[in-house]
């Protein structure tokens, strides 16, 4: 029997009044079912945002070092049961245990970090028109939020949306991804344990129609910040703002990478296979166009293809280079790309198959793939795949590079390798991205700086993690006081 997981509302663990539920495979071996979830229905979003609604002036009037303390300690206990939620993990998601280690112990990093951040939301002090007077400012909670997270970051994403949330005072309803809700869960029974008062945070799964569009919609939800796609969070952002909520998005990207002649070859594509092969592909920040200089085009077509065959593949338990897709449909829309990319007429240099054996027969493998000879305005370098598939464009020179770089839908992450200061300044500086690197991978960023995105990445409001976290959860109040 696969674990039955129940939502968590009110401080108590709860099945839906729907009483339907749906079932989680392992992606490296799909006929295991790792957990059983609720699909929630309205009503149910309903209750949890009733819980957050009447928990939230005492939250907010809670010292913030208490708030702080109950940080910690989630953060803690997540440090306890870190070798459980890593296997956990990589058994609902796919990632291979390196990967999954890394995502779990970055949760427990978020929770440290905001529990100290809530013994200073920040405010600041000016100078009053006279004396005995004050003026100065103050942080204070948005209120209730709505939190609407994807399957490929599960425990990461939750926690770096949930910890300044709390940090500052708000209550929350976090609606998890229905293909790998089961992280989310864990973190709650750690906020459970941890002695987070009833009704503060409250988790409800189910699907995106049942559940997160509700959310997005109640009246009594003050923010959304949402992270998935593009086209879903377009559609929570329209609904969001037809009542002036606040909301933030963040969503796809279509990463480049441009490696000018000065690199090192060797470098560059190891900065481009663990961008583009790593997680899967499945990141949003992956590399996903390597936009490379015609005079090392060809060395550099060869040295990629050469990577990318040695790519061990294999379930994440065994810590292998690369897992599974997260689900059927995502290891579909994979092959289907490497399909149109053929008939687009690029050429699949390696990969993009099933791979041979019988190790590989059931779960959700495909081969790293790397097409060359890629025109930019094709679909395979303009649409995000969320898969190991990596484009590589050939540039004429710098600026030529550049406009390519540019020349997409999204703006979240990218990334230069040269040994060219002038190129590294000229290319941070007009490129139209987020995030932008020099001789490092696309993918990747530490907790303590702002994380977004700009174009259809992002609502571009607001930004995640670090300080900047807190923004969004968070009003300014200006104060006069004679
Ligand atoms: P998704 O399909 O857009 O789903 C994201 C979340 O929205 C899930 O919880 C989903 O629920 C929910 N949802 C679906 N339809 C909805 C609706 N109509 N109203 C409200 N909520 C709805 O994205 P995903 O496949 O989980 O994640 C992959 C995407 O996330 C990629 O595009 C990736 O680039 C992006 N991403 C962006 C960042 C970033 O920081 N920029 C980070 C990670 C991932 P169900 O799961 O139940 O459908």
């Amino acid at each position: 029997m696969p674990t039955v997981y129940e939502n968590y509302v009110d401080g108590e663990w709860v099945v839906s009044e729907s009483g339907d539920t749906f079932d989680v495979q392992n992606p490296a071996e799909p006929s295991s079912i790792v957990g059983r979830f609720q699909s929630s229905s309205p009503a149910d979003v309903d209750a949890a945002i009733d819980a957050a609604v009447a928990a939230q002036e005492t939250w907010a009037n809670t010292p913030g070092p208490e708030r702080g303390d109950v940080l910690k300690r989630t953060g803690e206990l997540l440090e306890e049961r870190k070798e459980s939620a890593t296997e956990a993990l990589v058994r609902e998601e796919g990632k291979t245990r390196s990967e999954a280690a890394g995502e779990v112990q970055r949760a427990i990093d978020i929770f440290a970090y905001y529990a100290q951040k809530s013994l200073d939301l920040g405010g600041i002090s000016k100078s009053p028109s006279g004396r005995n007077k004050d003026l100065y400012t103050k942080r204070e909670p948005l209120g209730t939020v709505g939190l609407i997270t994807p399957w490929n970051y599960p425990v990461a994403i939750p926690a770096w949306k949930l910890a300044p949330a709390l940090a500052a005072g708000n209550t929350a309803v976090v609606k998890p991804a229905s293909a790998a809700p089961g992280m989310t869960a864990i973190l709650f029974e750690c906020l459970d344990e941890a002695g987070l008062p009833d009704g503060v945070a409250n988790m409800v799964t189910g699907s995106g129609s049942s559940v997160g569009t509700p959310l997005a919609e109640h009246d009594d939800v003050d923010g959304v910040s949402f992270t998935g796609s593009t086209a879903v969070g377009t559609s929570v952002a329209q609904t969001a703002a037809d009542d002036l909520k606040r909301v933030q998005c963040e969503m796809g990207g279509k990463n480049p990478t441009v490696v000018m002649p000065s690199a090192d070859i060797e470098e560059a594509v190891e900065i481009l296979g663990v961008g583009a092969f790593g997680t899967t592909g499945q990141s949003c920040t992956a590399a996903s166009r390597a936009i490379v200089h015609e005079e090392i085009y060809d060395e550099f077509v060869d040295a990629m293809v050469e990577y990318a065959t040695d790519v061990e593949i294999g379930a994440g338990l065994d810590d292998p280079d690369m897992g599974p897709h997260v689900s059927k449909s995502e290891l579909e829309s994979t092959l289907e790309y490497v399909e149109l990319g053929q008939q687009e007429g690029a050429t699949l240099e390696t990969g993009g198959e099933r791979p041979s054996g019988a190790e590989y027969e059931e779960g959700y493998y495909v081969e790293p793939a790397v097409f060359s000879d890629v025109d930019n305005d094709m679909q395979i370098a303009q649409e995000e795949i969320f898969g190991p598939v990596l484009s590589v464009i050939e540039a004429t020179d710098f600026e030529d590079a550049l406009a390519l770089a540019n020349d997409v839908e999204y703006g979240l992450s990218a990334s230069i390798v040269t040994q060219d200061l002038t190129e590294a300044d000229e290319f941070v500086d007009r490129i139209e991205a987020g995030v932008a690197k020099v001789n490092e991978k696309t993918t990747g960023l530490e907790l303590h700086v702002p994380f977004g995105g700009y174009k259809n990445s992002s609502t571009n409001t607001y930004r995640e993690q670090g300080d900047a976290g807190l923004d969004f959860f968070t009003s300014t109040k200006t104060v006069y006081r004679n």
